[in-house]
């Protein structure tokens, strides 16, 4: 102190100030000098402006098909990091927990089916100016694949992922997300898409020559989760319910055209959901002396679980492999339930 204020003189203090100011700024541009070399290294290998900020880029699904298909995309990511929403529901409910809107909040980046089945989603958007960190899906499949109307004229099915082929779609749509995004392991994504196309295309193949007897076979469903399952394999599903339009109730009108359906095409098992709790459904069964098959549909975050055998926090073996042996599955179901 004694140095700096000089023993009292004014001018001497003030030119020793500037002297110690002149030295700060020179450390301060040789500390940038060398930061910036090493950020020129990192744009050098394509890290977007982001990542300097944050290691890790959270990608928040709102489905469990898109949890396991997102995680096999990014299997071995050091950067992407999956979480799941609404884990407490089945994907039919949507009412978000404070911590669900805290995990929508700081995501980098939403991806969600539908925006009108997943209405929250639409709030969620008007709330927040980052429009662009939420990505829909659905908007990856070509129009007339997702509307198609019953005889019921109910809306169309959102379960896109119980065909083989629309995985495919998701994969795909999925891995050119992710390297947008993150273009630094665009090659990771690109191996671990081509390998999981491979076992998709096996598990198609399959389920199209174990199908081949079946041929426009009609199913009975709970509620309407196989049109896109049997547009790929040549089956017919019409369905007791259909939770997805809003209007599940089960008129008279339609219980006397499924009861004509059932009895001419000599139906005696009507495929449940796992995760289907419908009292209407199970009346129905009961009422006419029917048989109830359980197919695993990906609908609830539990059943999931149980499926895959793995915890959100713990790394299973493969995240693919619990959708297609589970496809297997229901395809044995299925064709059972069709008698073939
Ligand atoms: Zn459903």
């Amino acid at each position: 102190m004694k140095i700096i204020f000089n023993n009292g003189n004014p001018y001497k203090t003030v030119v020793t100030l500037l002297l110690l100011l002149i030295l700060i700024l020179i450390l301060y541009s040789f500390y940038n000098f060398f930061n910036f070399n090493n950020h020129k290294d990192e744009v050098n290998n394509k890290i977007k402006p982001q990542d300097f900020h944050k290691n890790r880029i959270t990608v928040i699904v709102t489905t469990p098909i898109l949890y396991l298909l997102a995680r096999t995309i990014a299997e071995n990511s050091t950067i992407i990091d999956v979480q799941p929403l609404l884990t407490a529901q089945d994907i039919h409910e949507h009412t978000l927990t404070l911590k669900d809107y805290s995990l929508i909040e700081n995501a980098d980046l939403v991806l969600f089916e539908d925006e009108e089945l997943e209405g929250y989603i639409k709030d969620i958007k008007k709330a927040t100016n980052n429009h662009s960190k939420f990505i829909e899906l659905s908007t990856f499949f070509p129009i007339n694949d997702t509307i198609r109307k019953s005889e019921f004229n109910e809306i169309e099915d959102p379960h896109r992922w119980m065909s083989p082929k629309n995985v495919k779609l998701y994969l795909k749509a999925l891995k050119d997300v992710f390297s947008n995004h993150v273009s630094l392991e665009s090659n990771l994504y690109e191996i671990n898409y081509n390998r999981a196309i491979k076992k998709i295309d096996a598990l198609h193949n399959d389920l199209q020559s174990s199908n081949i007897n079946c041929s426009n076979k009609l199913i009975i469903t709970s509620h309407k989760f196989l049109t896109h399952y049997c547009q790929s394999y040549k089956c017919s599903a019409e369905s007791l319910l259909d939770i997805h339009s809003h209007e599940s109730e089960m008129t008279p009108l339609r219980y006397k055209k499924l009861l004509e359906l059932i009895k001419s095409q000599k139906i005696n098992k009507i495929l449940v959901d796992r995760s289907d709790q419908s009292s209407i459904v199970d009346n129905f069964i009961k009422e006419n002396s029917l048989i109830k098959a359980e197919l695993e549909t990906f609908h609830s975050w539990d059943s999931v679980i149980n499926l895959c055998n793995y915890s959100h926090s713990n790394q299973p073996i493969s995240w693919l492999d619990c959708y297609v042996n589970t496809m297997y599955l229901n395809a044995k179901t299925i064709s059972e339930a069709m008698g073939c």
